[in-house]
C-alpha cells in the first residue's frame, strides 16, 4: 500500500452551492478513509459551454492510502467514488453529447472531477488524467494553483507556466 496525491475539482451550480461543496468533502473523507488534506478557496464562475446559474468550484488535495501497482484499477476505483457520491447528492443526469461528439453541458448539483491521480497519466474509455483541458479552465487553474503542491508542478510544469 501507498499514498497517491489526489487532486479533484468540485463544481456547483444549483442549490445552496456553499453546502453541496462541503457535503462532498465530508463524504469523500468517508469513502476514501481519510481527510482532505488541502482544500481551496471557493471561486465563483459563469457557466462555460452552456447557458445557466454561475458555478461555486474548488479544488481538494487528498493523499489516499491505496494499493500499489494496479495503478488503472486504483483510479477507476476512485472515479467509481465520486460518480456514486454524486449520484447520492441526486444529480441524475447521464453524460450527453451531441452529433460532433462533443459534451453537452448542463446545471449540476455537484460536479467531481479527478485532476491528477499521483504522477500517472491515464487514458481509457472512463478516465483520462490530467483531466481533459484544464489548462483552458480557470475555474479549474485558479483553484488548483493556490493549492498545488511543488511535486506536482514538477510532474507537470506544461500546466503551470
Ligand atoms: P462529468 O459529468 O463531467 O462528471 O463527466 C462524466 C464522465 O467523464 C464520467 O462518466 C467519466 O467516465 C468521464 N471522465 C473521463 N475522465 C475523467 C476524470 N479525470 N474525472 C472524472 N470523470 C472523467
Amino acid at each position: 500500500m501507498g499514498f497517491v496525491t489526489i487532486y479533484f475539482s468540485l463544481g456547483s451550480n444549483l442549490g445552496i452551492r456553499e453546502k453541496n461543496i462541503v457535503t462532498a468533502i465530508s463524504l469523500m473523507d468517508k469513502a476514501f478513509g481519510c481527510r482532505c488534506v488541502t482544500l481551496s478557496k471557493f471561486i465563483e464562475t459563469k457557466p462555460m459551454g452552456f447557458t445557466g446559474g454561475k458555478f461555486l468550484n474548488a479544488v481538494a488535495l487528498y493523499k489516499v492510502l491505496m494499493q500499489e501497482g494496479a495503478v488503472e484499477k486504483g483510479a477507476l476505483d476512485v472515479l467509481d467514488k465520486v460518480k456514486a457520491i454524486e449520484r447520492s447528492m441526486g444529480r441524475t443526469d447521464e453524460p450527453e453529447y451531441d452529433a460532433d461528439s462533443k459534451r453537452i453541458y448542463h446545471s449540476r448539483i455537484i460536479d467531481i472531477d479527478i485532476l491528477f491521480y499521483g504522477n500517472e497519466r491515464i487514458d481509457n474509455e472512463r478516465l483520462t488524467i490530467p483531466h481533459k483541458d484544464i489548462e483552458n479552465r480557470p475555474f479549474v487553474m485558479v483553484p488548483l494553483k493556490e493549492i498545488a503542491e511543488p511535486s506536482l508542478m514538477e510532474a507537470f510544469p506544461e500546466y503551470f507556466e
